[in-house]
């Protein structure tokens, strides 16, 4: 086989097959084929695209790649939640200890920090001393002990997945349906889970702007998982304006502990107990989404999803101490208000831009190697529907270095639009879709 021929028919909208498939992802992964003839291929599926047929086989050999988690051991039902990415989101933070303390299995395999989207191991990093680069064997000890591992994807789970979504990266071809399906699935399926919810999210700070693209993706995922046997509700969730108020990594781990205690914002309480939820309904703890919410906010209430967190963080080498008290958390240096220029209401925060802000701050990575600077992001003191006073702060920038704030502010100004009358913010929750839709 070679390569040059496949490349040749993809370019040229034909299917492949398994053996085709195989032979370009092993070979990759064995640094027998080089980038530059992948990165061809991925452009051609991104302008062809691929049949589901096909789509469900780059999975399986995408996932195949490396160790599939044999957990059969460890007794319980084990699910996972997954989220195409966006700006403030550390729900995994908030729901993995609370779906947890509700009795399910969460090996919960997670990312960093990438284009102007956070990443959760970021986000844990923020707490010293925690580890996510667990081995399997640490990872299974940690699931039988407390029923939760918040870690990084190792060297053999999914390592065609790494590859080549740093390749996509690199080459303008991450936002193309067949890849996203199967760089998903395979790293979720390999985690060894009975279940999965994915957050897909839709607006101007998501993988995807438009509703509709949003969908396509998600009856997508559903569709291929199910020809796995693997039960998949994805959800469809707005991304129209950051999630909570905190974007950067110890900003949002704060904003984490505060809603386990109780005191979180309520749409990062609606989308972390929507999902939640939904976990427990699939894995059979809950009767209807309503009544697992229910379950999941029992949990914040009795202040054992806060425990939960506790255990993970003591289990994962992280101090306990920042967790119980927040407030000792060193701030960064700086602190700059941008404040309304005139009194109306906020109609826009624009999502893109905060998170690409934040990053510039220095809460994120312009290169795979580079570290992320965990004090440093915004805050946001009003969201879209809200009234605004002349000159009240709509939002607050932390970094460590002064000179990140020479274009942020001028540009987390211009993020914010204010209007006469009110808007109301887009519905949170857009669409469940399960197998059957
Ligand atoms: N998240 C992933 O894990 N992979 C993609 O391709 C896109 C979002």
């Amino acid at each position: 086989m070679n390569p040059i021929d496949i490349i040749i028919k993809k370019r040229d909208g034909e299917t492949l097959s398994a053996e085709e498939l195989q032979f370009l992802i092993s070979g990759y992964v064995r640094d027998s084929i080089p980038d530059y003839q992948i990165a061809a291929f991925l452009m051609a599926v991104y302008f062809r695209g691929m049949m589901p047929a096909e789509i469900a086989t780059l999975t399986r050999i995408m996932r195949d790649s490396g160790t599939v988690l044999d957990l059969s051991d460890i007794p319980g039902f084990k699910i996972d939640k997954h989220s195409t990415g966006g700006v403030g989101d550390k729900v995994s933070l908030i729901l993995a200890p609370l779906v947890a303390a509700a009795g399910l299995v969460v090996p919960m395999i997670s990312g960093r920090s990438l284009a102007h989207t956070g990443g959760t191991l970021d986000k844990l990093e923020a707490i010293p001393g925690f580890r996510t680069n667990l081995s399997i064997p640490e990872i299974k000890s940690l699931l039988k002990k407390i029923g939760v591992a918040l870690v990084g994807q190792t060297a053999d789970l999914a390592p065609a997945d790494k590859k080549i979504y740093a390749l996509r990266d690199a080459t303008g071809t991450v936002h193309a349906i067949p890849l996203i399906t199967a760089s998903i699935l395979s790293k979720k399926m390999a985690e060894g889970i009975d279940a999965l919810v994915l957050d897909v999210k839709a607006g101007n700070g998501a993988i995807f702007e438009t509703k509709e693209k949003a969908q396509e993706l998600a009856r997508m995922l559903v569709a291929t998982a199910s020809q796995f046997n693997l039960k998949t509700v994805a959800i469809i969730t707005s991304m129209e304006q950051p999630l909570g108020n905190a974007i950067g990594n110890w900003l949002e781990t704060r904003e984490a502990i505060e809603t386990l205690r109780g005191n979180g914002p309520a749409d990062l309480l609606e989308v972390t107990l929507t999902l939640g939820g939904q976990m427990l309904v699939m894995g059979g703890v809950a009767a209807n989404l309503d009544f697992g919410k229910k379950i999941l906010q029992q949990k914040i209430d009795d202040g054992s999803g806060f425990e939960k967190f506790l255990e993970i963080v003591k289990a994962q080498g992280g101090d306990p101490a920042v967790i119980e008290y927040p407030e000792k958390y060193p701030s960064a240096k700086f602190a700059f208000e941008i404040k309304s220029p005139m009194a109306g209401f906020i109609s826009e925060i624009h999502c893109r831009e905060i998170g690409k802000i934040s990053m510039a701050l220095g809460a994120g990575r312009s290169a795979v190697k580079d570290g992320v600077d965990y004090t440093s992001g915004i805050m946001l003191h009003k969201k879209v529907g809200e009234r605004v006073k002349a000159d009240e702060v709509m939002a607050v920038a932390y970094a460590n270095k002064k000179e990140r704030f020479e274009d942020s502010k001028i540009r987390l100004q211009n993020a914010f639009k204010i209007s006469d009358s009110q808007v109301k913010p887009p519905a949170l929750i857009q669409r469940i879709l399960g197998s059957t839709e």
